[in-house]
């Protein structure tokens, strides 16, 4: 019997635990702790236990698959990439896009974000950031000057206060999670805003239950009063901050007075006042949060006003302190590092600058589109709506279908692609609109490397060959090159060597290589080859602001784009379950998470329940001005009277059908966490 341990990250969310896959005679057959992780100290959740249990599913796309007569028929590789290659040089640059993938390898993402600009010349680069974080990127930098965890897993249970806001890390990030009860268990104080009494906020000393959608409120109700006190860290702001006193004089209105903030989000006057008084009295107090505050019309503002608590109160620079946004998909944070956007180049720099076009030019050996291109939204608002302007998508591993707001009009912008592409390891729900499927390989499958959410580059390890003629996804984008005859700009024969080519690029990774990386990883910024890589970013100053200071603004509260009414007259917010991953591709092939959570469910507060006459079980048609939807119910004194919640992985009860696409008009994020919506029980 051949017998191995292969020490791996894992492939579900942003925390970046490692493990160990257990193979045996070339079958992967479980997982194992993997100690030396200072991530997560051998530990993971229920998603990373059985994270092997999808690689060996039956369904694994083996060969590429081409559409006739709408049918998929299997296809040679050539014959499959013939096609492909043909039909995108039909396009000119502009009509085309490509979706990358938040889920795949760095050396992925690099290699499909450097295929669309210099092979399909197209401005129009996007990724699944965009649903979740976009607005972390963007708010983050206008602030700090860098848009990502200012701090590290680790430093969270060194706190004395964690300050939780629109996070179910319990859940969502459960070894991040387990940090924060470290923190707890020292004597550190535990406060969770949210509008559900979730697992993360029973374990809180204090749970503020604020509407949806009503952050900004509360946060600039809570600066007022920490003002008000004197609370406020006058040196730090004096020193390392600008823009103080138009801030000041915006939180200090009288609309944001405790009883007036008190209105508006449903939280008592006392709670608000503890809040501050705890984090007043803590030495470092840590601020995290998640989707609940970047999934809004007003997720780039929320995300700053978050900044400015912890700029306000000193909170800044040190261990144990800092702004801490858990990163949702396993490598979100490296796709965005890897240039999978529309506006950037890898390692953020600006497409629209002159220098950095001419950088990439330079390396590449081709011209760019120097122009910023289209987001996720607006490539399905545009496909929808404007097909003429836009035929072509190239999408690895994503699956709007499931996880984009208003399914309807996702499934209109889907029929109208002219020719769609999907790279994936499964026929997702998505890939049954493409016309060519081109079948990839898994995490378990390939050598490379993600980044967790304290920009920790670590490494997958191959631990076993992919099922029939899958391949690797840097390998198939450079197969494809050489078909439209730019294959010597895709010369790479393995990981290592697109890493190599990547970090001589992107400045946060230059000092890494995969001998750097492979006992514990390196988290960026890694400048140079003896640097150590950096775990509290902005010690001394925030580089890359006017002056190396962080920026206040005043901020005014927003409420949601959609309003309740008579008609519809619940708020809905959604989210995930520890049990499964966004749009279920992976966890629900899982035989071990899909026996413990076999579907999705509406949670409604026990006394709307009652008024409607609905018990836990009943089938409920949830409904909006998009779209309806049948669902379990389940009552729970665990949500805000007015607020409903789904969990957003389940195909038969997708939560999308009918959420809103608004979004944040700087990130573009759509507003998942409220919209109005009505439910009626379903007649038997
Ligand atoms: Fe994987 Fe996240 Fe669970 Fe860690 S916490 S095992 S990274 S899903």
């Amino acid at each position: 019997m051949d017998f191995k341990y292969v020490p791996t990250t894992c492939p579900y969310c942003g925390t970046g635990c490692s493990f160990n896959l257990v193979v045996v005679d070339g079958k992967v057959v479980g997982t194992a702790p993997f100690q030396r992780s200072p991530v997560n100290e051998g530990r993971v959740c229920p998603k990373g236990s059985y994270a092997h249990e999808f690689v060996n599913a039956p369904d694994r796309l083996k060969t590429p698959m081409i559409k006739k007569d709408g049918k998929f028929v299997e296809a040679s590789w050539d014959e499959a990439l013939d096609l492909v290659a043909e039909k995108f040089a039909h396009y000119k640059g502009e009509q085309s896009s490509v979706i990358c993938c938040a889920r795949a390898s760095n050396e992925d993402n690099y290699a499909l974000q450097k295929f669309g600009r210099c092979v399909m010349q197209t401005p129009n680069i996007d990724h699944c950031a965009r649903l979740c974080h976009a607005s972390t990127v963007a708010g983050l930098a206008q602030i700090f000057g860098s848009g990502a965890m200012t701090n590290s897993v680790s430093d969270l249970a060194d706190t004395n206060c964690a300050f939780i806001i629109g996070s179910n890390n319990f859940e969502a990030h459960p070894l991040a999670g387990r940090r924060l009860m470290q923190a707890k268990k020292k004597g550190a104080r535990i406060i969770v805003c949210d509008p559900r009494r979730t697992p993360t906020a029973k374990q809180a000393h204090l749970h503020i239950q604020h509407y949806s959608g009503t952050d900004i409120a509360l946060l600039n109700g809570m600066m007022q009063y920490i003002l008000q006190n004197g609370w406020e860290n006058k040196d730090f702001i004096e020193k390392r901050t600008v823009g103080y006193e138009e801030f000041k004089k915006n939180v200090m209105q009288e609309k944001y007075s405790l009883e007036n903030v008190s209105k508006i989000t449903g939280v008592p006057v006392e709670d608000i006042k503890t809040a501050c008084q705890w984090i007043h009295e803590a030495e470092k107090t840590t601020a995290v949060y998640t989707l609940g505050i970047t999934q809004h019309t007003v997720g780039v503002d929320n995300v700053r006003s978050v900044g400015f608590l912890q700029m306000l109160t000193g909170n800044m620079g040190k261990p144990g302190t800092g702004v801490n946004p858990l990163r949702g998909q396993n490598n979100v944070q490296g796709a965005c590092d890897m240039g999978a956007l529309p506006n950037v180049f890898p390692g953020y720099q600006k497409v629209t600058d002159e220098a950095a076009v001419k950088k990439f030019e330079d390396a590449w050996g081709c011209k760019m589109p120097a122009k910023i291109g289209l987001t996720i939204p607006e490539m399905l608002d545009t496909f929808a709506d404007e097909p003429e302007k836009l035929k072509c998508l190239y999408l690895m591993g994503e699956n709007p279908i499931i996880s984009d707001p208003d399914i309807a009009h996702v499934d209109k912008a889907l029929k109208n692609i002219e020719f769609l592409v999907v790279q994936d390891i499964f026929l997702t729900e998505t890939a049954e609109y493409a016309d060519v499927v081109l079948p990839a390989v898994c995490y378990a499958e390939k050598d490379g490397t993600q980044t967790n959410t304290e920009r920790r580059v670590q490494r997958w390890r191959k631990a076993l060959d992919g099922p029939g003629e899958s391949k690797y996804d840097w390998q198939i984008i450079a197969e494809l090159a050489a078909k439209m005859g730019m294959g010597d700009k895709f010369p790479w024969a393995n990981a290592s060597e697109v890493f190599d080519e990547m970090a001589a690029l992107t400045p946060q990774y230059c000092g890494m290589n995969y001998e750097r990386i492979e006992k514990e990883g390196l988290q960026w910024p890694c400048p140079t080859c003896d640097h150590p890589g950096t775990k509290v970013l902005h010690c001394e100053t925030f580089n890359g602001m006017p002056e190396g200071k962080s920026v206040f603004a005043p901020i005014e509260h927003r409420p949601p784009a959609e309003q309740t009414d008579a008609d519809y007259p619940f708020i809905l917010t959604t989210g995930a379950t520890i049990w499964h991953w966004p749009s279920g591709t992976m966890t629900r092939r899982s035989e071990s998470l899909n026996r413990d959570c076999p579907t999705g469910w509406i949670e409604i507060n026990e006394e709307d329940a009652a008024e409607m006459g609905i018990e836990t079980g009943d089938i409920v048609t949830a409904y909006s001005r998009r779209g309806e939807v049948d669902v379990p119910a389940r009552k729970t004194p665990d949500i805000k009277k007015g607020v409903m919640f789904m969990p957003f992985h389940f195909w038969e009860c997708r939560a999308n059908w009918i959420t809103n696409t608004p979004y944040d008009p700087v990130s573009k994020t759509p507003e998942y966490k409220a919209c109005a919506i009505n439910v009626k029980k379903k007649e038997a």
